[in-house]
């Protein structure tokens, strides 16, 4: 039986080579070249045409090159029942922590408003901020947004993490669900979303939320683009009661020349660049989940495709 690879974004020799450097005998068929389509049963995807799963009569598996599978569940002709399984990867998670501390810290010590002094030629000192006495919330404190508020709470901010079921984590006060959005939003400074992207969860970052910031609050979003309701955004921004968002992720990508969180002087944005699966750290997941399906063993890191996550 044999692995599909199919990805335009990733680079098939790369992760040729990682997974070979673990199951050394795998079977890799580099989408389009498929070959006997009976062969393959389980691929590898990210952003696969919709419907393209389908011709696959023994495909048993569907592994996403990423943490988030809404590229995989967004096809409506994906075949049923299938596992789906994600990427679950120390490597990945660390590149979101460096994000998320560096952009937290970025508007916790005013350096946004530095970048602006010096662009000025002013030098002029701002209070020190007192760091026990931020509130920094995290919307959705799973795999990588627990490590996220981990992370900042051990440099001693207050953080308080969102989920839809309780979670017990040291130093995090956890609100779960809906009924607790408003109060956690009430003590979050900086918010950072790092949510699953699902029929719940899209557009989350309204108007409505908006409002539910303390006034001069800043949004940091690292998980994806639909997750923001950009008008909204821009109006909390233009009417000052957002002071500053980071955007690491869009709706459309690449972000369109004439978007205008290009230019806007409260955005600071980056390419969908948070983290990126490292082929050398990510297979590991992905080549024991391989393991386990020949063995006919449990698999790891299942997505439930109910609730999208
Ligand atoms: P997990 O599945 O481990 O965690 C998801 C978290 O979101 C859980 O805490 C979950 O709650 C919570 N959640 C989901 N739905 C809801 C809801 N309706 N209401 C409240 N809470 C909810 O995901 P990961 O941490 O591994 O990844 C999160 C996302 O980060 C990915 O889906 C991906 O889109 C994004 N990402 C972005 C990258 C980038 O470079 N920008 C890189 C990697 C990932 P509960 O704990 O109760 O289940």
């Amino acid at each position: 039986m044999a692995l599909l690879f199919l990805s335009k974004h990733d680079d098939p020799t790369r992760w040729s080579a990682a997974l070979h450097r673990h199951l050394p005998e795998l079977d890799i068929r580099i989408w389009p070249e498929t070959g006997d389509v009976g062969d393959i049963d389980s691929a590898l995807v990210w952003n696969h045409p919709p419907g393209e799963l389908n011709r696959y009569p023994n495909l048993r598996l569907i592994l996403s090159l990423g943490a988030g599978v809404n590229h995989v569940l967004d096809d409506p002709d994906l075949p049923p029942g299938i596992p789906i399984a994600r990427i679950v990867d120390p490597g990945l998670t660390g590149g979101m922590v460096e994000y998320a501390v560096w952009a937290a810290m970025r508007y916790h010590r005013n350096l946004d408003v530095y970048e602006r002094f010096q662009r000025e030629g002013t030098w002029k000192k701002l209070p020190m901020p007192d760091t026990a006495r931020r509130g920094i919330g995290v919307l959705g404190i799973g795999e990588i947004g627990s490590a996220c508020a981990q992370a900042l709470s051990a440099f001693g901010f207050s953080v308080a993490g969102w989920s839809r079921t309780p979670r017990t984590l040291e130093g995090i006060v956890s609100y779960a669900g809906n009924e607790s959005l408003k109060p956690f939003l009430a003590r979050s400074e900086i918010l950072i979303c790092v949510l699953p992207l699902t029929t719940a969860t899209r557009g989350i970052i309204n108007a409505e939320l908006l409002e539910a910031l303390p006034k001069g609050a800043f949004v940091i979003n690292i998980a994806r683009g639909g997750h923001v309701v950009d008008a909204d955004l821009l109006a909390a921004l233009d009417s000052g009661h957002i002071a500053g968002a980071t955007l690491d992720v869009f709706q459309p990508e690449p972000l369109p020349p004439e978007h205008p969180y290009w230019r806007h002087p409260k955005v600071t944005l980056t390419p969908h660049i948070a983290s990126l699966t490292n082929p050398d750290t990510a297979v590991l997941p992905i080549a024991e989940n391989l393991r386990r399906l020949s063995a006919g063993q449990p698999l790891l890191h299942l997505v439930d495709r109910e609730s999208g996550y």
